[in-house]
């Protein structure tokens, strides 16, 4: 555990930029520093690898003071990954990959050998090993900064907001990609945005941090989602918490219902059956359950159901796997109110209505607050 005792730095100007924080960092997990820019995050991290010393405080790894050992191996034991990647622009993304090991005094061969394998783990084509950084794209040179700060295999790394000069959609992708690594490595990954999102996406435990470089408010994303320690985080959280916080619970509560779901190729006498007055329109799916689109009762006749006709039934949620955020939003976004609930297939599990996903997000809500009582 990396554990940061009422740390403060203040620059020879006297400017303060971390003010007594204190954090404990848990191993083989996420840990974000957010907050508004100049509010201390790169300070800190920089203090963890000894970049900056800090003024007053104490850092300790495992319980060791981190003064206490050479500056060399500490950073060997950091893997470290800034904005725009800092790679040598003069080298290839192989030989960009392989210079720790080579540092480390591995051979050539071997270096370039374990350079490839990890540009397979961070989602890089091999084709792209004789490259130099300029003729890859931002998002490509990012998977190389990764892959290098992960070459010799340190148990920490410090990312710098690492992700936010690419665009959304890549960022994504990068995000993603980092909390599979995350997964399969188990690495102490401690990492700096000035994105609340991504922090909440990435963090398994968020430190929020203010202007003067204090410590706002430490917890879980969902906590803070739904417990924001004071006025100043609840608006750095923005205003729409709320449907943010239903991204952490499970839509597998649902109550799904199959009453209104019709087969394209039904018969006349099955179709009769299946409008109620709870569900004023069915769902057609084609022969293997798969959603087709929505109809109302009376215009379905068998044997003449034409696709083309139908409502759109909108982008369906993963019963299950998806959360209660991406159930309400397929109901808020189909044009009957209702959401479609697929399996792993694309199988039509069920259909919900907006009123049964209001009701499972309001006992939700009331579950999460007697554990927060409990738990208190
Ligand atoms: P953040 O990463 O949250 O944007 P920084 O840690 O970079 O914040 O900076 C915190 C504060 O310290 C800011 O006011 C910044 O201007 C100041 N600062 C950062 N580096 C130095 C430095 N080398 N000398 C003086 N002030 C600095």
């Amino acid at each position: 555990m990396i554990r940061i005792d009422s740390v403060t730095k203040r620059y020879p100007d006297s400017t303060v930029a971390v003010d007594r924080l204190s954090l404990e960092i848990p191993d083989r997990s996420i840990t974000v520093l957010v907050g508004p820019s100049g509010c201390g995050k790169t300070t800190t991290l920089r203090m963890i690898n000894r970049m900056v010393e800090p003024s007053e405080g104490t850092i300790t790894i495992d319980g060791e003071d981190i003064t206490r050992q050479p500056v060399n191996s500490l950073r060997r034991s950091m893997g470290y990954v800034i904005q725009n990647a800092g790679l040598f622009q003069h080298r290839t993304v192989v030989d960009n990959i392989a210079t720790v090991p080579r540092l480390l005094g591995w051979s050539k061969s071997r270096a370039r050998e374990r350079a490839r394998e990890l540009m397979e783990r961070v989602g890089l084509d091999a084709s792209f090993a004789k490259r130099y950084p300029y003729q890859l794209s931002g998002g490509q040179q990012q998977r190389v900064g990764v892959a290098r700060a992960l070459a010799a295999d340190p148990p920490v790394l410090l990312m710098d907001e690492p992700f936010s000069a690419v665009d959304p959609v890549v960022r994504k992708g990068l995000q993603e990609e980092l909390l599979r690594i995350q997964s399969e490595l188990g690495k102490t990954i401690v990492f700096v945005t000035h994105d609340i999102d991504e922090a909440i996406r990435l963090g398994t435990m968020v430190a929020v941090m203010r202007t003067g470089g204090r410590l706002a408010q430490f917890a879980p994303p969902a906590e803070l989602l739904s417990s924001p320690a004071d006025a100043f985080v609840e608006d750095f959280l923005g205003a729409d918490r709320g449907i943010r916080r239903l991204s952490f619970f499970e839509s597998t509560a649902l109550a799904l219902t199959k009453t209104p779901i019709v087969s394209i190729d039904a018969s006349a006498e099955r179709i009769a059956s299946c409008g109620t007055a709870e569900t004023p329109y069915l769902l057609v799916t084609d022969p293997e359950g798969r959603p087709l689109g929505w109809s109302e009762p009376g215009e379905l006749v068998a044997g003449d159901i034409e696709p083309r006709r139908l409502l759109s039934y909108g982008r369906p949620f993963e019963h299950g796997k998806d959360s209660l955020r991406a159930a309400l939003d397929c109901a808020v976004l189909s044009p009957t109110g209702w959401a479609v609930a697929v399996d792993d297939g694309g199988r039509v599990a069920g259909v919900v209505s907006q009123q049964a996903i209001g009701d499972a997000i309001r006992s939700a809500h009331a579950a999460g607050e007697r554990e927060e009582k409990v738990a208190g």
